[in-house]
């Protein structure tokens, strides 16, 4: 990257951001299916083209224990995957709709706490993504998937719990 002089200005933090997101669109972490996920689900944004396969396993506690995602598409996109299956380990699932709450807020314009986001850690550098209403939904295609994970999951536990 081009080296900033000193002193430091605002598009010098964006290009640490842009080296952030850049790094876990060429190297995402837990990029690999599962096998057996107790939470399964596909996320695809015709916009770009993108794709999310997300999965995840539960410990007996009901914590996260195991993620993994592919996909392809733009650097957005296959970002915000990784850095979001970087935070979700060893969380219950209620952790987890609280981590997905604060996210979308971020991306929906509000302002986080220093300890909001320090729980987002890498994702914070997609708040800039905010000003490019169309790239938001490449941001959010990994989350939408886990929602859609998550709400089948209760389904089916719904329907275990009521047939026996
Ligand atoms: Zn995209």
């Amino acid at each position: 990257m081009a080296i900033q002089p000193p002193g430091g200005t605002a598009g010098g933090i964006n290009d640490l951001y842009q080296d952030i997101l850049v790094e876990h669109y060429k190297r995402p972490r837990h990029h690999q299916l599962l096998p057996d996920p107790e939470l399964k689900s596909e996320g695809f944004n015709p916009f770009c083209g993108d794709r999310v396969v997300f999965t995840a396993r539960l410990d007996g506690a009901g914590r996260i224990s195991g993620v993994g995602f592919t996909g392809q598409g733009c650097a957005i996109s296959q970002a915000s995957a990784s850095m979001m299956t970087d935070v979700l380990q060893g969380l219950t699932l209620d952790e987890v709709r609280g981590v997905v709450g604060r996210f979308r807020a971020m991306m929906q314009g509000k302002v986080l706490s220093e300890q909001e986001k320090e729980a987002l850690k890498d994702l914070v550098v997609l708040e800039g993504v905010k000003q490019f209403p169309v790239r938001i939904k490449c941001a959010l295609l990994a989350w939408s998937a886990l929602q859609d994970a998550l709400a089948e999951y209760s389904k089916s536990r719904n329907k275990l719990e009521t047939s026996t």
